[in-house]
């Protein structure tokens, strides 16, 4: 099997799945009981904590969430007041931001939507436009889940502090956490989201940042776990095994390693001049146009090949079109034959040369067979 849709999820680090049982069926106490068996567990977790402050190079509050939808929520909710404050996010966003915006405006507040670049980012002069003093949360990805684009946080975080610097930044780092080498101390970032099943870590977990707690409200009631701010026990197993998988996952080499694999991949495809290749950012994905082709049947026929990539985010396969492609300015026809590739550590060069030569050919076939 070739698989090429680790933006979709990663195979889980087999050091991992140990470290869970272990915490299954050894250390399995409840953190928030009173024992010295449990205190111990709820220290582990504090290092879990600081493991992820130091990944992202920063001081403050982690909070354990089931995952990176629920932590942005957490950090959108949380911090929404009512009255007349204003919201901006981007056409970019995933679903679990963009569908916040859509109901904050179901709601009756002001939502400005900023609309991307050509190469995937942000239109920052647009976003200039639409801040003020009212602004209440920025919300922006970190890297682009349909196309790898990577948006400038700190240049984000600048027009901030020119135009509403009251306003809270919220960035869904869930593609970047691990994979890029940064530091959101620097960029002033406030909220930042992770997922761990992103880098090798189990799913059903993840965490969200927070820079200063105080204005942070719960929106799951309960038993007061998380400082109160996410009730419900943690789920210990899964937080420790994220902890494992942020300290396996080589960020520096990772980031070398993955690029010469996409650039082997790029130069495959880009042998047959009808593919379009987008590389517009973080190695770990590259977004192509198979002129002619459904996108949905080159994926199918991979399948048939045991190559396996995908149409656009898993939680957006469903839905026709793709606002983020089309926010880009690509054409229909563009989004229809689209495809992303994503790439990991657990690939290697051979691979991607197959890969590249089979998407050719199997692409290639269709295409004979559609005229
Ligand atoms: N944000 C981005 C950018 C993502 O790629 C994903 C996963 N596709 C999510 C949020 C949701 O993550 P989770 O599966 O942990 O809820």
């Amino acid at each position: 099997m070739i698989y090429l849709d680790n933006a979709a999820t990663t195979k889980m680090y087999e050091g991992a799945v140990d470290v869970y049982k272990k915490y299954a069926c050894q250390s399995f106490f409840n953190p928030s009981a009173g024992y010295n068996k449990a205190i111990a567990v709820s220290k582990d977790l504090d290092k879990v904590r600081q493991q992820i402050l130091n990944k992202l190079g920063a001081n403050g509050n982690i909070i354990f969430t089931s995952g990176a939808t629920e932590s942005n929520n957490l950090a959108i909710y949380g911090n929404k007041r009512n009255g007349k404050w204003e919201y901006v996010f981007s056409e970019g966003e995933h679903p679990s931001v963009y569908n916040i915006a859509q109901d904050l405006q179901n709601q009756g507040f002001v939502v400005h939507i900023v609309k991307l670049m050509p190469n995937g980012q942000v239109d920052y002069d647009q976003l200039e436009k639409v801040v003020n003093e009212k602004t209440r949360i920025i919300s922006v990805m970190h890297v682009s889940n349909e196309t790898g684009a990577i948006n400038d946080i700190p240049k984000i975080d600048h027009i901030r502090q020119k135009h509403c610097p009251k306003a809270l930044l919220h960035v869904d780092g869930v593609q970047a956490f691990c994979k890029l080498d940064y530091n959101i101390w620097d960029a002033n970032v406030d909220l930042y989201t992770i997922s761990s099943h992103k880098f090798h870590g189990p799913k059903g977990v993840g965490a969200l940042y927070v820079k200063n707690i105080s204005p942070l409200k719960n929106i799951v009631f309960g038993g007061g776990q998380e400082g109160g701010y996410r009730s419900g026990t943690e789920n210990v197993g899964g937080i420790m095994a994220m902890g494992y998988a942020i300290e396996h996952f080589k960020t520096k080499e990772n980031y070398l390693y993955v690029s010469k694999l996409k650039d082997i991949m790029k130069s495959e495809l880009e042998k047959d001049e009808k593919i379009k290749v987008f590389d517009v950012g973080s190695p770990y994905i590259l977004s192509v146009s198979f002129t002619g082709v459904n996108g949905e049947t080159l994926m199918r026929a991979l399948q048939d090949e045991d190559i396996f990539v995908g149409i656009g985010s898993a939680c957006s396969t469903k839905k026709a079109g793709n606002r983020v492609l089309e926010s880009m300015g690509l054409s229909l026809n563009e989004i229809k034959s689209h495809i992303r590739l994503s790439f990991s550590e657990d690939l290697d060069e051979k691979q991607m040369h197959y890969a590249g030569e089979k998407i050719v050919e199997v692409y290639n076939k269709i295409l004979e067979k559609v005229k």
